[in-house]
């Protein structure tokens, strides 16, 4: 594991900050509360979301103050694959993104969705007017090709050398810092909401160790991102336990507690973004499992496979660990196992070539080549036989034994019988992320030294928080808007609980922009 001493600090700064901060009440505006600073359009957060309404409210003429809790902007966005959806067409768009709707039986704003569908048209030529010489690339396809319209699915990222999270940022902050010269307080955790008969008027944030008020003129757009580092949250709204972060850890669902306190309303409370992947000692944020070797399974703690491994599509693992058993009072897939031989141990990391997640990207772990690192830290358990490796991580030997043998007699034979995984992919078909998928899909495992790896669900992101309408205002649960108060970002995100990639990207583009617009054009307050 490798630390440079900036990224040791950062780290460090980091953490001063990255406990939940926001209070559980709202102040009421007094004429006693001096304020220190005034914005017409104050925005709470500063990754994709903040940042695309920050450039449209500037556009459209307000002062704006972007508040950011890190001593870094970026959020998620920075550290994400910097993918945004753009499909070929709105229409067919509309159908696809409805279905994933239904089949999740997730609550669905049909104007929202509309409005997405609308907008996305020009989310690339938005993104390439912020930063001159910028070039986009397709790198992947729909997550689920079964729902209707999924061919008008493509996913873009910006061309370039640099991580696609860290491209997508430096586009808004080119934009926001150096062209617009718009004004960003880092390591200033905006805490409360003051309101005045109901509306919102201004923020209480935390300014080197002080309480300051700011005077929002026209509104407050929460982007705090969501509540993926917060245990408290994620105990009360995620089913599952032992759920690790994959981004930001500034993202401890302040912007959810503000939110309330307002009386808004909250959607899409058990929706995530979340794909598997392994704790790592020392590192706050847990690293994705993308093993491209095709000689391995998943087990659960009894020794058995339970789902097609390679099967399901990145964003929903979830759903297939996270099961309870009442009768034996436990989990018995968190954590889960990725069973795999030698062969399969030296083939590549088996975090493959992903290189988005805060473990990479701001901790900077280097995963080692052939997984040797990762032997020596206890992260991948070794053992000669399949019995031994079975004890050392408690499941039944025999059990283990009898599962890897008949995948070895099934792959033989050329079939999945249990779970019908595929043996090979079609090398010109279509991917959700071009590059992370082997041709060779399944293999027998072959001779040892075997290996397992505890699984955990490593959460991308929640999509949870307050209910927004198409101007980007949060409501209240009568769907009332509440008046000066916006929202955008994964933090009460339109989507569902079955995700289609590169759109939360994508939707903080469009309503991170709507909002902007929308915030500008409030009367100020007097
Ligand atoms: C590893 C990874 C890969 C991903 N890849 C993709 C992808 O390719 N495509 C895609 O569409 N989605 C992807 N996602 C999801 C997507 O990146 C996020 O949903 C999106 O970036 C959210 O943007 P946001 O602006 O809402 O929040 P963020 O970008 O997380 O920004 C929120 C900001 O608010 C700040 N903040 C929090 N609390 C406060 C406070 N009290 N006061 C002030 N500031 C505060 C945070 O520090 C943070 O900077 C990925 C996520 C991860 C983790």
């Amino acid at each position: 594991m490798t630390f440079n001493r900036r990224s040791f600090l950062k780290a460090g700064l980091a953490a001063a900050v990255t406990a939940p901060v926001a209070g559980v009440h709202a102040v009421e505006y007094s004429s006693k509360i001096k304020f220190d600073k005034t914005a017409d359009v104050v925005i709470l957060g500063y990754g994709g979301a903040g940042a695309c309404a920050a450039i449209e409210a500037h556009d459209a003429g307000a002062k704006v103050l972007i508040l950011e809790k890190l001593p870094q902007g970026g959020g998620n966005t920075a550290v994400s694959s910097g993918g945004f959806m753009v499909p070929k067409n709105a229409d067919e768009a509309y159908k696809y993104l409805s279905a994933t709707f239904e089949f999740a039986d997730s609550e669905k704003d049909d104007e929202l969705v509309k409005t997405f569908c609308k907008e996305i048209m020009g989310v690339k030529d938005f993104i390439i007017g912020l930063k001159p010489d910028t070039k986009l690339m397709i790198y992947g396809h729909a997550g689920f090709k079964s729902l209707p319209g999924s061919d008008t699915i493509d996913k873009y990222r910006i061309r370039g050398k640099k991580r696609g999270g860290d491209m997508l940022f430096d586009q808004y902050r080119y934009a926001v810092e150096e062209v617009r010269k718009i004004d960003v307080m880092y390591e200033t955790p905006a805490l409360e909401i003051i309101r005045r008969n109901g509306e919102v008027v201004g923020v209480v944030a935390q300014s080197n160790g002080k309480r300051i008020n700011i005077r929002a003129n026209r509104a407050v757009i929460l982007t705090t991102g969501g509540y993926e580092y917060d245990k408290q949250s994620l105990r009360t709204y995620a089913l599952g336990k032992d759920i690790q972060g994959l981004g930001s850890p500034g993202n401890t669902g302040d912007g959810l507690r503000m939110a309330q306190t307002m009386g808004a309303r909250l959607w899409h409370m058990t929706s995530y973004s979340c794909p598997v992947g392994m704790k790592v000692p020392g590192l706050k944020s847990a690293v994705q499992l993308n093993i491209l070797a095709p000689s391995h399974i998943w087990v659960d703690q009894d020794g058995k496979r339970f789902v097609n491994e390679k099967g399901l599509d990145n964003h929903t693992c979830l759903y297939a660990v996270n099961q309870m058993d009442p009768i034996r009072h436990r989990y018995p897939r968190i954590p889960c196992y990725l069973i795999m031989d030698e062969k399969a141990r030296k083939a590549g990391p088996i975090c493959g070539g992903a290189t988005s997640g805060y473990a990479l990207n701001r901790e900077n772990y280097k995963w080692s080549k052939d997984n040797s690192a990762e032997i020596e830290s206890g992260v991948l358990i070794k053992a000669d036989s399949l019995k031994e490796l079975a004890k050392k991580i408690n499941v039944p030997g025999e059990t283990l034994e009898a599962t890897v043998a008949r995948w070895n007699k099934d792959i033989n034979n050329g079939k999945d019988t249990e779970f019908g995984r595929i043996l090979k992919r079609d090398p010109k078909g279509k991917t959700a992320f071009a590059g992370r998928e082997a041709p060779i899909v399944s293999e027998p495992l072959g001779a040892g030294p075997y290996y397992a790896v505890a699984l955990y669900p490593t959460m991308l992101n929640t999509q949870g928080g307050p209910k927004k309408n198409v101007r980007g205002q949060v409501m209240d649960p009568q769907d009332k808007p509440i008046a000066r108060l916006y929202a955008a970002g994964e933090l009460g995100s339109m989507w569902g609980s079955i995700y289609q990639g590169a759109t939360n990207n994508a939707e903080c583009i469009v309503f991170g922009r709507i909002a902007g617009r929308a915030a500008a054009a409030e009367k100020p307050w007097a």
